[in-house]
């Protein structure tokens, strides 16, 4: 099912999932997979690491078992960074063949260590390539508080545009933690002629080491009320953590409640986590 046709029931619930670490069982994310299909998301997608091709293997296969083994739509993500045409048309060829109606099309994050491929500059040369190279169903990323790259973040949804012009049905966008960040990029997108529907990514925050590894990675701002849980909590990991669910329910609630057309749930492939948001935010 091409994920677009799902924004005609709103809001939209959906997963994200990565595939195992290299020192992790394989066989743990099927089991991931098994307990968040009860669930019942309106998808799931899964990342690719850019650096790595045995990660896309994995990527792919694991949208197959999401699709045929739990009946559920999957995304694959495809940065695009480390690639050239040629392997896109494969993977894409991959995709076909598995069945996969859905990308996620990325640039990928930039390594010091990997000098980049030059066949894709930009997240909008890969989605119209692949727009040129098959039917499928393509979402891509947004920035709320703005790319940590762009000068500004008028430019950013400049650069946006051409993602959306290109061929991008939805958009998903990057963790953020003050709604109003959001709601505000919302309003902007609409001013600049961008009407397509627009996913919030919200991830818990379950300890202090993965809040800040991925605050420092995205440039997400940590609003004063969060920053006052994670300080009364410091030493008291269990308590952080039931103080981060909370807001981040509070958060969906609140994002539902002001009508956004769909909720993206960083798992870390942690289903009781999941769980627990999904049956709060029902009630
Ligand atoms: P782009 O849209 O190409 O934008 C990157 C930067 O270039 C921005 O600053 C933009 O303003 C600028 N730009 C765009 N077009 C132009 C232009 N024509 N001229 C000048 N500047 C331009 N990474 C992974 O490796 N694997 C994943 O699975 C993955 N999943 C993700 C899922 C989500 C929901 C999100 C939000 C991010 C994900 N990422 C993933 C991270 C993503 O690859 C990085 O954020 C990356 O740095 C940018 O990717 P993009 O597709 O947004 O790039």
């Amino acid at each position: 099912m091409k994920a677009a046709a799902l924004f005609e029931k709103k809001p939209v619930i959906s997963f994200e999932v990565f595939p195992p670490k290299p020192n992790t069982p394989i066989e743990s994310i099927y089991q991931t997979l098994d307990s968040l299909k009860d669930l019942k998301p309106d998808f799931i997608s899964v990342t690719y690491g850019a650096g790595g091709s045995q990660a896309g293997a994995s990527t792919c296969e694991i949208c197959q078992t999401i699709q045929s083994k739990h009946n559920i739509p999957a995304i694959a993500h495809l940065p695009c960074i480390n690639e050239t045409k040629e392997s896109v048309l494969e993977k894409l060829e991959d995709f076909r063949e598995k069945g996969i109606e859905n990308i996620l099309a990325l640039r990928g994050d930039k390594s010091p260590d990997k000098e980049p491929k030059t066949d894709f500059k930009h997240a909008s040369e890969l989605i119209s390539f692949i727009r040129q190279n098959g039917s499928f169903d393509i979402a891509a990323a947004c920035y709320p508080e703005g790319h940590p790259e762009a000068p500004d973040l008028d430019t950013d949804i400049m650069h946006l545009k051409e993602k959306v012009d290109a061929g991008a049905s939805h958009l998903i966008s990057q963790l953020f933690y003050n709604n109003h960040d959001f709601y505000s990029f919302c309003e902007k997108l609409v001013q600049k002629g961008i009407n397509v529907p627009v996913e919030a990514g919200i991830m818990p925050v379950t300890s202090k080491k993965s809040i800040e590894r991925m605050v420092s990675l995205c440039g997400a701002s940590i609003p004063n009320r969060l920053a006052k849980l994670m300080a009364r909590y410091s030493g008291d990991p269990a308590s952080l953590k039931a103080a981060g669910l909370e807001y981040a329910i509070m958060q969906i609630i609140e994002l539902i409640e002001n009508g956004a057309d769909g909720i993206h749930i960083y798992t870390m492939n942690n289903p009781d986590v999941a769980r627990y948001i999904m049956e709060q935010i029902k009630e």
